[in-house]
């Protein structure tokens, strides 16, 4: 598949536009600047699979019915150090910031806390509740599963059984952005198999694997024909995608789906009548720790000291670099607010088509 041309649009005028489509679709001013900010920040770190993409599905799941507008979460049961909350289904990027600020104001009060978030609509890049607790000053882990999405192979089979269920730990840094280790269990998020079906950068050749256990790259083993398709769904795909790092991937999934979906109560993968409801539905189980509770005075600054000697490894190949978490998503997102956010050209065409049914100009 060649890969198609991109065009470039501004931070600022990709937040406006995707705000405008959901005041559009439904939502209040409020919900739908939240929702253009956390898709744009995807963007912005360099996850294009968890940015603006997203916008028609998350426009035809609001029609369905899939995801809720002004949604508040609902606390099932708390005490000092933890709580179980609702999402009621509501826009991830409602619910997320609400339940990370009840994590948040536990752990500063008690040292640590754990929050289980369950019917969570799309809560979208792992990293920015992880951002959002590294800016409070607090460590936080991130357990996320993806019920009803069942897309990935347990190492060892061929048949979808598990969500894409990121995995994410952040660490602040004072005056410098955090630590921060965000990524799908599965070898690639189902996002990126949509880039590059868009024409956008290829997925590794293994990444997907067929009904008769044939590994691949190619997208429709995933969702089947896509030629002139604007949409894809992977409910037409025979093929699943691969856990990352064999049993230990597999086994990170695995334990995903236990904390963040039969522990924290929201839907697991499984043979469940909600199963074929469609749309997305995250459970976040998250642990929030106040390094100033821990004693490790300095606790930053040694953290800071060990990513720098990890960095100063003699690199593999001539001209290579070691990175540590977080340093590419700050590259990426310091290049993207100077010079414009990249978009597939059949991204932004579908972006615009979503917005122009709801009666919107694209922007100038
Ligand atoms: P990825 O494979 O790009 O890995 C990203 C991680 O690897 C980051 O922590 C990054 O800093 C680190 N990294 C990248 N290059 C590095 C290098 N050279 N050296 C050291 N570390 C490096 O991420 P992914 O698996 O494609 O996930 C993309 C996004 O999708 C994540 O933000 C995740 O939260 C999100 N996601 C969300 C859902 C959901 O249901 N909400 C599901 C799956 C994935």
């Amino acid at each position: 598949m060649d890969a198609l041309p991109t065009t470039t649009v501004d931070a600022d005028t990709l937040r406006s536009f995707i705000a405008e489509i959901f005041v559009a679709a439904g939502c209040d001013a409020e919900e739908a600047g939240r929702i253009g900010h956390h898709l744009v920040s995807a963007n912005l770190a360099g996850h294009d699979s968890h940015g603006v993409i997203r916008v028609p599905r998350y426009v035809r799941w609001l029609a369905d019915g899939k995801v809720r507008a002004g949604q508040t979460p609902t606390v099932v049961t708390e005490s000092a150090t933890h709580a179980v909350v609702d999402g009621n289904l509501g826009f991830g990027q409602t619910i997320g910031p609400l339940a990370v600020d009840m994590g948040i104001a536990k752990a500063q009060a008690a040292g640590l806390a754990v929050v289980a978030l369950r019917n969570s609509g799309h809560i979208g890049r792992v990293g920015d509740w992880a951002e959002r607790a590294a800016a409070a000053g607090l460590v936080s882990i991130h357990f996320v599963n993806v019920g009803m999405g069942e897309l990935v192979a347990p190492f060892g089979g061929v048949d979808r059984r598990f969500g894409t269920n990121p995995f994410c730990i952040g660490v602040p840094q004072p005056g410098a952005p955090p630590l921060l280790l965000d990524f799908a269990t599965s070898m690639v998020a189902e996002g990126k198999v949509l880039v590059a079906s868009n024409g956008g950068k290829p997925i590794p050749h293994d990444a997907l694997i067929g009904p008769d256990g044939a590994l691949s790259s190619d997208p429709r083993t995933l969702y089947g024909p896509i030629e002139n398709t604007s949409v894809r769904d992977p409910g037409n795909g025979e093929g699943a995608l691969r856990a990352f790092g064999d049993h230990k991937g597999s086994g990170i999934a695995f334990m995903c789906e236990i904390l963040a979906g039969c522990l924290a109560g929201s839907p697991t993968a499984g043979p469940n009548p909600g199963a074929k409801r469609g749309g997305i539905v995250n459970g976040m189980l998250s642990i929030y720790l106040d390094p100033q509770h821990f004693g490790a005075a300095g606790f930053a600054e040694t953290a800071r000291g060990f990513a720098e000697y990890i960095k100063a490894s003699r690199p593999a190949s001539p001209g290579g670099e070691v990175l540590v978490p977080g340093d590419a998503e700050s590259r990426t997102r310091t290049a993207r607010l100077r010079d414009g956010v990249p978009l597939q050209v059949e991204t932004w065409a579908a972006i615009q088509a979503t917005g122009a049914k709801l009666g919107l100009s694209p922007p100038g």
